[in-house]
């Protein structure tokens, strides 16, 4: 991801440092915040929500600086970076503080700019389960690709994939048996840009949405994104984009290959954070038979 918002020359005068007078004597600090975002969406939809308002970020800085005392511009940096990354569309932030009149016992050029400062960047790093299904065509070597093609994104890190099952069709129109799977990894992206991800890779293999829950060459449905109970987690109740997945604890063919791949996973169902494993004992593995072995 290359797209970027630059916020430079935040200038706040506050009172941050280790030295005694530095707590007392307001001196300048200087931000420079760069948000890596993916824009594409926003700038085709010319959606706000698709990107970050500057100003919100800018806003968040400011009042960090000139909050309560700290010794350290370290201290400094991770709270402005933590505060971005709050915003879901920022991918990864990168935060320089600069303190041009630092008591360091010597000249620096420049009084203005010049002098100590300190660089760091975060990236996010959100949980995400991934449910995959076909019952159309070759449907294992399109799970094999639709896999490669998750694998090989750089903004999502595949930790573990489930075996290969294969289910009984449930709703929907008379159609054939499913392969299914479930990957779970962590990702930088926000939820809607890694459900567009997803659509996109479903339409290589040709997905159509004729009748609902018919039968398909490639589905791939994002379960949940960010760990229940967690500040990480995401819930979203719009047609577009609805996580966690509002059907997704009533399905074995989902629960059971998410529990192959995290033997230790939860699950939101309204208020409660269950056990995927619980709710399966549950629910029953009726429908839900062991696959072919896959390359996985
Ligand atoms: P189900 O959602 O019951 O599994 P389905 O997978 O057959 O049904 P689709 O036709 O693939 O449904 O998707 C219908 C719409 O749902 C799509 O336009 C998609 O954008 C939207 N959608 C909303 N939330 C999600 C999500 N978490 N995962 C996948 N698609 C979602
Ligand atoms: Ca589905
Ligand atoms: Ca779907």
């Amino acid at each position: 991801m290359t797209d970027r918002i630059h916020l430079e020359g935040l200038r706040v005068v506050s009172c941050h440092g280790v030295l005694e007078h530095e707590k007392v004597d307001p001196q300048p600090f200087i931000a420079d915040i760069t948000l890596e975002v993916d824009l594409t969406a926003a700038g085709l939809s010319d959606d706000l929500s698709r990107t970050v308002s500057y100003a919100d970020i800018a806003q968040a800085a400011e009042a960090i600086l000139a909050g309560p005392p700290v010794d350290l511009i370290e201290t400094l940096v991770d709270r402005i970076a933590t505060a971005a990354l709050a915003y879901l569309a920022v991918e990864a932030v990168e935060v320089t503080l600069h303190k041009p009149h630092a008591p360091a016992g010597v000249t620096f050029q420049d009084p203005e700019s010049g002098g100590p400062s300190v660089t760091i960047r975060r990236e996010r790093d959100a949980a995400f389960v991934v449910a995959l299904g076909a019952n159309l065509g070759r449907r294992e070597r399109t799970l094999v690709s639709a896999l490669e093609a998750i694998r090989s994104d750089p903004a999502m890190r595949v930790l573990a994939v489930s075996d290969l099952y294969m289910t009984d069709p449930v709703g929907g129109p008379d159609q054939p048996d499913y392969l299914n799977a479930v990957v779970v990894g962590r990702t930088r992206l926000a939820p809607w840009t890694m459900l567009e991800k997803l659509h996109l890779i479903e339409n290589w293999y040709g997905r159509t949405r004729d009748v609902r829950w018919g039968a398909r060459t490639l589905d791939l449905d994002l379960i949940q994104y960010g760990t229940p109970g967690d500040p990480s987690e995401f819930a979203s109740e719009t047609s577009e984009l609805t996580v966690p997945h509002p059907r997704a604890h009533e399905r074995a063919f989902v629960l059971t290959p998410w529990l192959d791949a995290d033997p230790q996973a939860h699950v939101r169902v309204g208020d409660r954070i269950t056990p995927v494993a619980d709710v399966l004992q549950e629910l029953g593995t009726d429908g839900v038979r062991p696959g072919p072995e896959w390359l996985r």
